[in-house]
């Protein structure tokens, strides 16, 4: 069974959409599971207190170092991987989903406020991640984000096998455009060439469509499908 236990201090926001669904049935399956743990158990003093200001000033509250350390002491197994969702993280990406989908349990620490006094990071070898540049309330929703395009990988949870092979990125291109009934619908009709059961050309004319979307939506990811292309030709 694939794990994630996240830290959170809103543990009853879990499982949440991840319920419904294919995920719905693979977790009834067992072949996935959370173990939720909230931050603010472990906070000591009678107020339950899990943040305080900068040293140094400036504005919003950080997470206690003391307070997370407790809490990753008490539920992290020796050897699993632990992950704080971060803005100044490594960006994840389909190949990091697949990396994380190998591991057995994976750590997610959810931040909030300003964020977490720094030495946690280092005294709990804590590796960082992000999913965008951009600056999220907390670290819950990138936590779904991060769950979301993990378990789609899990052997099992997906019916489909090729359904995986043929999405968007894991060739380094785009999906090509898909269709289904009605065949005419507000005078549009779908392309001719998937009505044909000619399925070389359906292909030819998918890779075809895949490029021309990437080459326009996404120049980063031509540049570098184009580069890969030409390395296997030498
Ligand atoms: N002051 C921080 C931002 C804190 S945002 C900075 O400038 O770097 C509050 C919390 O939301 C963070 O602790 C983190 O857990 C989460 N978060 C915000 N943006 C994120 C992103 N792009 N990816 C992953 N987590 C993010």
């Amino acid at each position: 069974m694939w794990k994630a236990r996240i830290f959170t201090l809103y543990p009853e926001i879990f499982p949440g959409a991840l319920t419904k669904g294919i995920y719905g049935k693979a977790l009834e399956k067992k072949i996935w599971n959370l173990d939720l743990v909230n931050i603010r158990d472990s906070a000591e003093d009678k107020h339950k207190t899990v943040d305080d200001t900068p040293f140094g000033g400036g504005s919003g509250m950080l997470l206690k170092a003391d307070v997370l350390g407790k809490s990753i002491d008490k539920n992290v197994q020796q050897g699993e991987r632990i992950f704080y969702l971060s803005p100044k993280g490594k960006k994840f990406d389909q190949k990091f989903a697949k990396e994380l989908s190998k591991e057995k349990t994976i750590n997610l620490i959810c931040g909030h406020f300003e964020g977490v006094d720094d030495r946690i990071l280092n005294t709990r070898k804590i590796e960082e991640i992000s999913i965008g540049d951009y600056i999220l309330s907390g670290g819950e929703s990138a936590a779904f984000v991060v769950i979301d395009s993990i378990l789609r990988l899990l052997p099992g949870v997906i019916g489909n096998v090729t359904s995986n092979k043929e999405e968007s990125f894991e060739n380094g291109l785009l999906e090509y455009p898909q269709y289904t009934k009605p065949q005419l619908w507000e005078k549009k009709s779908v392309p001719d060439v998937l009505l044909s059961g000619d399925h070389a050309k359906i292909k030819s004319w998918r890779l075809s469509q895949s490029e021309a979307i990437t080459r326009r939506q996404r120049p980063d990811l031509w540049k570098k499908h184009i580069k890969k292309n030409k390395n296997e030709k030498h």
